[in-house]
């Protein structure tokens, strides 16, 4: 958990109490927040405060992930089809369920 955190600092700098979950999902998270990284090192911040994830948790057998802005449509799709994943991933041991 902690190399993602390190991995991704733009996207989980923000987080206030860690990846909440089991490390079944954390592939899926690593592939989500590549892509998050990658959008946050192009946006423009002209005054502005980059957005940052607040909440990466476990939440009734769903992923549930937070930002603290919901301007930008590339990391809300890419949130949103992170957490479509993990309803067919098993949180354990990452199998398809
Ligand atoms: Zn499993």
């Amino acid at each position: 958990m902690q190399a993602l955190l390190k991995r991704y600092p733009l996207t989980f700098r923000g987080l206030r109490s860690g990846i909440e979950c089991r490390e079944g999902w954390y592939p899926l998270i690593d592939r989500a927040a590549k892509q998050t990284e990658a959008r946050l090192q192009k946006l423009p911040t002209e005054g502005k405060e980059l957005p940052t994830s607040l909440q990466v948790k476990e939440k009734m057998g769903v992923l549930c992930w937070y930002w603290n802005q919901h301007d930008d449509t590339t990391l809300k799709t890419i949130t949103q089809e992170a957490v479509k994943r993990s309803i067919s991933t098993c949180e354990q041991c990452g199998r398809d369920v």
